[in-house]
């Protein structure tokens, strides 16, 4: 019998999504031995023109990370859910937006301006900018996939069968998820693939987490010397695991850091960032305006630390737009 045919694919991504899928180390050989991966650009060899010889629906499951921005990654995005059965959003980027989804803070005129003229490492006094055809001899152009305005979560493009939260995802979900695919055994359509339980709930340090929170100052982590045991909230530490979801086996609370939200939220919210926002604001030591407010000039970037890895997939989407005749 053949073997279930498997790929992979990044958009806009760091790269660290595919790191997590050589992180399973010694642990892929079952995975390899199970499925035949047909496409995964960062380490394999194949083409697009590979997928698009392929029959619809040919690919099992396709994991694709990485947000989408460009037409490239709209178009490959297109092509591998028509040849996928399952089309998994893997990562944060996929899932929320993740850290390039920042970006939708700005609008692309301004992105490129800093990136090819503001930045102080950068010599363009012509003000070159990046085309999308540039003729070169005879009717020949070079071309250059679109940059779009803004950014967009994987199922903000094409249609979405799960979702394997984390930047990058955990190990330990990555294999649950392969194997339920394997088996068969997967839960309803549109699942997030982690449990359904905020993180403070798996947390080793829920015990000394205060059954009524009283935060009457925000520090950094470099600013204090922190206790490896204590809860990171009660310390004044910005750790958003009340209301993110559990699945990392608290990570980063084992790192002595406060949880900064990659799983992002459970089945029951629907914006993380607002989420956040009032779960930290119901922790304050505040009962007048004047306090909140001071407070919360504590917490450095509000906008980008609450919705760091979630702004399109959030509400609010992107930055309301000022320049006239771009697309939202
Ligand atoms: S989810 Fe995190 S690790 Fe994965 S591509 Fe995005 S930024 Fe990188
Ligand atoms: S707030 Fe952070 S440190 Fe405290 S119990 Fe929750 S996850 Fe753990
Ligand atoms: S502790 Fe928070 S930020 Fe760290 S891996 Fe877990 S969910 Fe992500």
């Amino acid at each position: 019998m053949s073997k279930p045919k498997v790929a992979f694919y990044w958009c806009a991504s760091c790269g660290g999504c595919e790191e997590a899928v050589v992180d399973l180390a010694e642990g892929i050989l079952p995975v390899v031995e199970a499925v035949d991966i047909v496409f995964w650009p960062v380490a394999l060899d194949f083409k697009r023109s590979d997928v698009e010889a392929m029959a619809d629906g040919e690919i099992a499951a396709c994991f694709v990370n990485g947000a989408i921005r460009t037409s490239e990654q709209e178009e490959m995005a297109q092509l591998l859910r028509r040849k996928a059965q399952l089309l998994i959003a893997f990562g944060s980027c996929a899932h929320m937006g993740g850290i390039p989804g920042l970006a939708n803070f700005k609008d692309r005129d301004s992105i490129l301006e800093r990136v090819y003229q503001e930045v102080p490492t950068i010599g363009n006094p012509e003000k070159t900018r990046p085309q999308e055809e540039t003729p070169i001899d005879g009717d020949e152009s070079l071309t250059l996939p679109a940059f779009s305005n803004t950014v967009r979560t994987l199922d903000q493009t094409v249609d979405v069968d799960y979702y394997l939260p984390g930047c990058p995802p955990p190990v330990k979900l990555i294999v649950n998820a392969v194997t339920a695919i394997l088996e068969g055994k997967l839960p309803p359509k549109g699942t997030v693939l982690a449990p359904d339980k905020a993180l403070c709930d798996e947390c080793p340090r829920k015990e000394t987490k205060p059954e009524e929170m009283k935060i009457e100052q925000f520090k950094r982590p470099h600013q204090i010397i922190i206790d490896p045991e204590e809860c990171l909230l009660a310390q004044g530490l910005l750790c958003l695991g009340p209301a993110t979801r559990s699945g990392c086996e608290a990570a980063c609370i084992n790192g002595n850091m406060p949880c900064t939200g990659c799983l992002g939220p459970t089945s029951r919210v629907k914006d993380y960032g607002a989420k956040a926002l009032s779960a930290i604001a119901s922790s304050l030591e505040a009962d007048d305006e004047q306090t909140i407010a001071r407070l919360m000039e504590g917490i450095v970037d509000p906008a980008g630390t609450f919705y760091r890895y979630s702004l399109p997939a959030s509400l609010l989407h992107r930055r309301r737009q000022t320049t006239e005749g771009t697309e939202a």
